[in-house]
């Protein structure tokens, strides 16, 4: 047998023994390097993975290995660099950081071609609403915390409707959910391109059936939402105590369950927890399966950075990995967004993101004294953007204020912490969501727009000076 044939054949006893999620981001990526009298070596795609299975998983490598007749001593691992598996070729593409507009079409073609869906077959539809196709299954990292939750979203995505029904997926902030659920939506069209999947946040479904109320269309709402195929509801904690909006979501709930349609639901607390929900509801969103997610651990951690870095196309020293994971714990997104923040400067400078680099972009932060006001940072963005603050903080809508007022909100939110309704009001807006929507899209714009990366890290250096 050469080895790709022994090391498939040990992935497939590999694969029945542990967890699938385990699996995926542990094994699926490692090949049989070389195997002979003096030693048997395996090729792993990173040290976070070699870790991995020297640690935990050696004894069952040598197991199946001694079971195959092939003699387990002088086993090792070795991060190979090889030709890629189909796996990680079919992750988004590296690209280089030299053009924006590279980046940003490149993110265009994977939008609207990647993962299977080939322009040919774009929806006809208009269900594919809300989707971001980044968050897929491939570029999600499992590991403790997420385990368990990536298990059960993989087996809905693989048997729709029948498997879990309602999934109600539920942790702490920044801990995977969104990404998660719509791999699901995403793996679903990624099979079946004709499928109708929404994704909503139940904000928005809120806001639909208010404004579908106002309009008298209350009709068209509700057979828009039952008829999907999937229907994927984020955040759904919002619809508490809105009696309306219950009462519609219950109706619609009974429609796609009895047509074993897919529900699948997040929440930042369990079914039993969340206060002001009517009773019936509750016992529909525990009639299927609860999963609960929460931070990963240490090393999923080092695994997630090393993944965002890498679908970046950017380099970043172990040592400064591991500095990130142990020193951003709270949650995957913050973490995530320490990573971009120590892209952005090294990017900037045009030095390497090593430890000691790491250790001092984050010193600086830590020791920022805590006297800057909103005011004053969004003071600096309009003036960095060559606009006055009335025009910043007023009504009008014209590109040239929009953009800057979006960043203020994230830098808001980035610098100081401060809370959605506060960072609405010192813009001043009225509506919270708009500073959500706003501190949403420049957090997603910084990871592919390299120009508002770094005016982005300028502000940070200007507010920290
Ligand atoms: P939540 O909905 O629970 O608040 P999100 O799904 O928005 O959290 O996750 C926050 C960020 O962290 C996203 O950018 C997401 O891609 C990233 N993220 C979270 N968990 C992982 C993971 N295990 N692997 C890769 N990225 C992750
Ligand atoms: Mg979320």
């Amino acid at each position: 047998m050469d080895e790709t044939r022994i090391w498939q054949s040990v992935l497939g006893e590999v694969e029945v023994s542990v967890s699938r999620a385990s699996y995926i981001t542990w094994f699926k990526n490692t090949v049989l390097l070389s195997h002979s009298d003096e030693g048997t070596v395996i090729g792993v795609p990173n040290v976070f993975c070699k870790q991995q299975l020297e640690q935990k998983f050696n004894d069952l490598i040598e197991g199946i290995l001694h079971k195959k007749g092939i003699d387990p001593r002088n086993l090792s691992y070795k991060i190979y660099a090889g030709k890629s598996t189909p796996s990680s070729s079919s992750r988004q593409k590296a690209y280089s950081p030299a053009s924006s507009q590279a980046r940003l079409e490149d993110n265009a073609v994977t939008n609207h071609s990647g993962n299977n869906l080939s322009s040919t077959n774009e929806l006809s539809h208009n269900y594919r609403k809300g989707l971001n196709q980044k968050y897929t299954f491939e570029t999600f990292v499992s590991g403790s915390g997420n385990e368990l939750a990536y298990a059960a979203c993989q087996a809905v995505a693989d048997h729709v409707g029948t498997k879990y029904n309602p999934l109600f997926v539920y942790g702490g902030v920044g801990v995977g959910k969104t990404h998660l659920i719509q791999a699901v939506g995403n793996q679903i069209l990624a099979s079946k391109p004709n499928s109708r999947v929404v994704y909503v946040s139940s904000e928005q479904f809120v806001q639909e059936l208010t404004e579908a109320i106002r309009f008298k269309k209350v009709g068209s709402f509700a057979q828009h939402y039952r008829n999907v195929d999937a229907l994927i509801i984020d955040d759904v904690q919002f619809i508490a105590g809105k009696e309306k909006t219950q009462e519609e979501f219950f109706h619609t709930f009974n429609v796609l369950h009895q047509a074993n349609k897919q529900i699948i639901i997040s929440s930042d607390q369990p079914p039993q927890a969340i206060d002001n929900l009517e009773e019936r509801l509750r016992s529909r969103f525990l009639m299927g399966m609860s999963v609960d997610m929460q931070n990963p651990d240490f090393e999923t951690r080092c695994a997630i950075i090393q993944s965002k870095a890498e679908s970046q196309g950017l380099d970043i020293e172990n040592k400064a990995i591991e500095f990130l994971a142990e020193s951003f714990q709270i949650n995957v997104r913050e973490l995530e967004g320490a990573l971009n923040q120590l892209l952005a400067f090294c990017e900037l400078r045009g030095v390497p993101a090593t430890a000691d680099v790491a250790k001092a972009v984050f010193a600086k932060i830590k020791a920022r004294p805590k006297h800057t006001t909103p005011k004053q940072i969004v003071e600096k963005v309009a003036k960095y953007y060559d606009i006055n603050y009335q025009d910043i903080t007023g009504p009008r809508r014209d590109r040239d204020f929009v953009l800057p007022r979006q960043v203020a909100m994230y830098l808001l939110r980035d610098q100081l912490k401060m809370s959605f309704p506060r960072i609405a009001t010192e813009l001043g807006r009225k509506d919270h969501t708009t500073a959500i929507h706003s501190v949403s899209k420049i957090s997603e714009n910084v990871l592919i727009d390299v120009v508002l990366r770094q005016q982005v890290q300028e502000l940070r250096d200007q507010i920290n000076a």
